[in-house]
């Protein structure tokens, strides 16, 4: 099949958060059981040319943008058998990946600039796969404009994080030559992509069964639950893998001390090494608590802040590596001055430090408030990191409590979402932790899960059929 991904992000070139992750290797997944898979990214301002080979110039095109058109680039490289195309334009490229005020529009002129590349080209795709809010619109253009150019290709929508779901004003519409009839729940005048896309996908999906069922509930659906009802039989919940040659204490260059099950005492190195590194006391038998992602509510920070005097109590420590809401880094930051020598707090984002945090730790926490997958506790589990998270959507699909299920195990997790549960599960893990036969025993029963592209990217193409099949009824 020829397959077509489009997203905002895609790692090693650009990243925020876990989109780039899948976007970064589901393609490579897929084009190793024998698929053609192409990817679009905008060309971020953020991305090093020189470093990933860019060239500095691609096929052009002149792109219809309201009433003229503009000149967009698509310089490309292979990675791993897929070819990843860099859409670069002045009305589309900015410094950073988001939060420029022109988002919605220069995000649709993205999304027109791929659908005028496919459609121009001889291999058309028989998928195309748009990736949240930022590559929505193609869907609806591969649905109505582009339908005839790109011979009835299937479309597929899939929902990595339904709180973002880019609403602007309707007028981006005729920017970018889509009707602008309605789709409920728009306001009049107002655009949202996401329900866009939902409403024209020949399938749509997310990244966990559970969150699949969730966004069906007002609790999580973000005011698109009854859109998603209509569509309950198209929509499909698959877990993301992770990049194991990426994640592998066995080979992984950015930590100090590699390790692997058969040999662990690189990780106690690690530790050590990290420790040292952050200005932490040091010593191998302490608990250590490892918090990487983003500091907002979604990933729980509101209950995690007000126990984490308690954790340091039990005689743990924590590092953290984030950027978030302003207040929660302000809080954090004052809880780093407060507790110098036990909690470490790195604001940044940084990949290498990273999967150092992920390599010393004993522990990773993610309390979230609604998790569409996450992949820190995938990552985690490949460092033999054990996590702790709150049971909800791609994280209750994932870890398993190792008090509930002494046997089967492979974390500490807890449900209501209030800071006296996560507390207690924080409490089980240290106990656990410091009987080290069980911990050990633990510890092994992660690192021997597998949670690589395979089964999810067979799943993928089972999708793959069922969009084409779906298109062909239609
Ligand atoms: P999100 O909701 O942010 O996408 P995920 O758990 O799905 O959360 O994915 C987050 C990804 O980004 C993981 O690979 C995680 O390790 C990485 N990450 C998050 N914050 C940072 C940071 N500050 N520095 C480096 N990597 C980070």
């Amino acid at each position: 099949m020829r397959i077509a991904f489009s997203a905002a992000e895609v790692a090693p070139y650009a990243k925020v958060g876990g989109l780039a992750d899948v976007a970064g290797s589901l393609p490579q997944a897929l084009a190793a059981l024998g698929h053609d898979v192409s990817v679009h990214v905008p060309l971020h301002g953020t991305i090093d040319r020189a470093k990933h080979g860019i060239p500095a110039e691609g096929p052009a095109r002149s792109v219809p943008y309201a009433r003229s058109r503009t000149r967009v680039s698509y310089p490309h490289v292979a990675r791993d058998g897929v070819r990843v195309v860099f859409v670069d334009g002045p009305r589309i490229v900015r410094a950073r990946v988001y939060g420029a005020p022109d988002d919605a529009k220069r995000y649709a002129l993205f999304a027109r600039a791929v659908a005028e590349d496919l459609a121009a080209s001889k291999d058309r795709p028989d998928v195309v796969h748009a990736h949240d809010w930022h590559a929505a619109l193609l869907v609806p253009m591969v649905a109505g404009p582009y339908r005839r150019a790109l011979r009835g290709a299937a479309t597929v929508f899939t929902i990595h994080n339904l709180a973002y779901q880019g609403q602007s004003a309707a007028d981006v519409l005729d920017v970018v030559g889509l009707p602008k009839r309605r789709v409920k729940p728009e306001a009049p005048g107002q655009l949202n992509p996401v329900a866009r896309a939902i409403a024209s996908a020949d399938i749509v999906s997310t990244v966990s069964e559970r969150y699949a069922q969730e966004i069906l509930t007002a609790e999580f659906g973000s005011g698109l639950q009854d859109l998603l009802a209509t569509r309950r039989d198209g929509l499909w919940g698959i877990v993301n893998g992770i990049d194991v040659g990426v994640f592998d204490p066995a080979t992984d260059r950015h930590i100090p001390a590699r390790y692997s099950l058969r040999d662990m005492r690189g990780k106690a190195q690690c530790k050590v090494a990290l420790q040292k590194a952050l200005g932490l006391a040091v010593g191998t038998a302490i608990p250590l608590f490892g918090v990487i992602g983003r500091l907002v509510e979604q990933k729980g920070i509101d209950i995690l802040t007000p126990v984490a005097s308690e954790i340091l109590r039990t005689g743990a420590q924590i590092v953290v590596l984030g950027t978030g809401e302003p207040k929660y880094e302000a809080m954090w930051k004052e809880l780093a001055a407060r507790h110098r020598g036990t909690l470490s707090l790195t604001l940044g984002f940084d990949a290498a430090l990273a999967q150092r945090v992920y390599a010393a730790s004993d522990m990773f926490l993610m309390p979230s408030r609604f998790e569409p997958c996450g992949l820190g506790q995938l990552i985690s589990f490949r460092y033999g990191t054990v996590p702790v998270v709150r049971s909800v959507g791609g994280l209750a699909d994932t870890v398993r409590d190792a008090d509930a299920d002494r046997a089967g195990g492979t974390g500490f997790s807890f449900s209501e979402y209030a800071a006296a549960p996560l507390a207690d599960a924080i409490r089980r893990a240290v106990r656990a932790y410091r009987d080290e036969a069980r911990w050990t025993a633990l510890r092994e029963r992660v690192m021997r899960l597998d949670h690589s592209w395979d089964a999810s990217a067979r799943r993928y193409v089972e999708m793959y059929e069922a969009a084409r099949q779906a298109r062909r009824a239609a």
